[in-house]
């Protein structure tokens, strides 16, 4: 949410809207998606990937915008550098304050990863539809649920692959309770009703804690530096804003 800088308008935006929620992708979207590509070298898969991670990400935050939506609050979407943004639009004022109820945010949060669960589903119902086979992939510690299709599906077997693993590890990835991770929302609106005062500081020191846990346990188990850093990143950046403000 509006922890990210909200990129300005360029002329290479791609600008379009889904179901009267407007969204916006600015060019250096793409780069992060052809990053995550060109870990392969092949054309076809880094196209895919692409194709992935824009309709992945796109459906994370239409779950974010519908649910603004369904408490009346107008919202749009930005596709960018980090990742996405739903960005609630309150009198003209972009990110403004929204008047929403801390249940009502809960909701909003929670509605990004699961619209992607809903995603991956959907996909592996479609999957076993045309013949394929149910199975449970176990990654670290995370049991991810996926389908493989007959052998003659090749390629489509491949993008399947692609969408349920991003949609469910990814979905579960921001559910933990890291700031500014949709889950270190939740905890923030839930530590700040069972207690006022207390409950901000609360969900930045859990953010701390679990962050620096994460990186140590992306490190160990899943042998990844990009989880290491970013989580270590994150920890760091909840420390530093309890320095900042308490
Ligand atoms: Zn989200």
């Amino acid at each position: 949410m509006p922890l990210f800088q909200i990129p300005q308008p360029t002329r290479f935006d791609l600008n379009f809207s889904v179901a009267g929620i407007r969204v916006r992708v600015h060019p250096l979207f793409w780069v992060i998606a052809i990053l995550f590509g060109s870990a392969s070298l092949n054309p076809l898969s880094i196209l895919m990937w692409i194709f992935v991670i824009f309709i992945s990400i796109l459906i994370h935050e239409l779950g974010h915008a519908f649910a603004f939506r369904r408490f009346g609050q107008d919202s749009y979407v930005v596709l960018h550098l980090m990742g996405g943004l739903a960005v609630p639009v309150s009198n003209g004022y972009d990110g403004g304050y929204t008047g929403l109820t801390p249940n009502q945010n809960i909701f909003i949060s929670l509605a990004g990863p699961f619209a992607g669960f809903l995603l991956a589903v959907v996909i592996i119902l479609a999957g076993v539809g045309i013949g394929g086979q149910l199975v449970i992939n176990v990654l670290g510690i995370i049991p991810i649920p996926n389908v493989v299709l007959p052998y003659e599906f090749g390629t489509l077997n491949r993008l399947f692959d692609m969408f349920v693993f991003v949609n469910f590890f990814w979905g579960v990835i921001n559910l933990l309770p890291v700031f500014p991770l949709d889950g270190g929302n939740v905890a923030r609106y839930t530590l700040i009703q069972t207690d006022p005062i207390n409950g901000l500081r609360n969900s930045l020191w859990l953010s701390v804690i679990v962050g620096a846990l994460i990186a140590i346990a992306g490190y160990v188990f899943l042998q990844s530096i990009y989880m290491a850093f970013l989580f270590g990143y994150l920890a760091f950046q909840s420390y530093q804003a309890l320095q900042y403000r308490f």
